[in-house]
């Protein structure tokens, strides 16, 4: 399935190089007409959206964005208490974090696409195209959608070390867990100001880390790695300061005692089946 995933992204590629009528507008205005219209196929150079919407409409991934009836971005119920994740994240941090930061993040990226006429696009083709659309809805679509991860890859019950399919992926890929703990953390510290670390798996279908600043994430054209979120972490100091004031080391260590692998492991399985 990863081959078939290949190859549809090569084609993607190849439509992508020969967009009609270019000259009569310009790359952004093309391209967000196309959107509107559901014309041609709008994809970043190394993945392909349309197999990424297919994945994405079932399952885990799917579980992560849901619309109301008026077509705009809910923010998902958290799933568990503010101080559920206690004493690893502490419930304050918890509340401010989703209710303010998150729940800001996500009105702002609704009535940003609704500004720009935008608001009944798929969002993995708004993230396809975000280097075309407007600063309010990279960071607030981004902001919305990278939480949405966030929250999901943190339980009550996580911790622990990996179990299924994703465990063996990460031995093979980065030798142990350890290695890959070290890794992810490392990468983690390495993010200059706010930001995110991501482990995805990319279109040649290996596991890798990446990390992207600000609100942007790997599904969009403007990442400098392109893939499938496997698993994030927030490096924004208001995921931590509270608790942990400038020790973003100590936050992120204790990010591995919640850790829910059992949702990392399905969507390696989307990903990959
Ligand atoms: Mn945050």
């Amino acid at each position: 399935m990863l081959c078939k995933l290949n190859i549809a992204s090569a084609a993607c590629c190849r439509q992508i190089e020969q967009e009609p009528n270019q000259s009569l507008m310009n790359k952004r205005e093309f391209l967000r007409t196309s959107m509107i219209l559901g014309a041609g196929t709008i994809v970043a150079p190394h993945i392909a959206s349309s197999c990424m919407n297919s994945a994405a409409q079932k399952g885990a991934m799917a579980s992560l964005v849901a619309r109301d009836a008026a077509g705009k971005f809910v923010q998902p119920d958290l799933g568990y208490d503010y101080n559920a994740l206690e004493p690893n994240i502490d419930a304050q941090t918890m509340e401010l974090h989703y209710s303010k930061h998150h729940a800001g993040y996500t009105a702002k990226f609704n009535k940003a696409l609704e500004n720009e006429d935008l608001h009944s696009t798929d969002i993995y083709k708004i993230f396809n195209a975000i280097s075309t659309l407007s600063e309010d809805i990279r960071n607030n679509g981004g902001g919305y959608f990278n939480h949405n991860l966030y929250w999901k890859f943190m339980s009550p019950g996580g911790g622990g070390e990996p179990t299924g399919k994703i465990a063996g992926a990460i031995n093979d890929a980065f030798g142990s867990f350890m290695q890959f703990k070290d890794i992810f953390s490392a990468s983690a510290s390495s993010v200059f100001g706010s930001g995110w670390a991501w482990l995805i798996l990319d279109v040649n279908g290996d596991l890798r880390m990446t990390t992207t600043p600000n609100q942007d994430n790997p599904l969009m054209d403007v990442a400098g790695i392109n893939g499938t979120p496997l698993l994030n972490i927030d490096v924004w100091e208001h995921a931590y300061y509270l608790k942990y004031q400038n020790q973003r080391g100590s936050y992120i260590d204790a990010y591995w005692n919640v850790i829910d692998w059992n949702f990392v492991d399905a969507l390696y399985h989307e990903a990959t089946a």
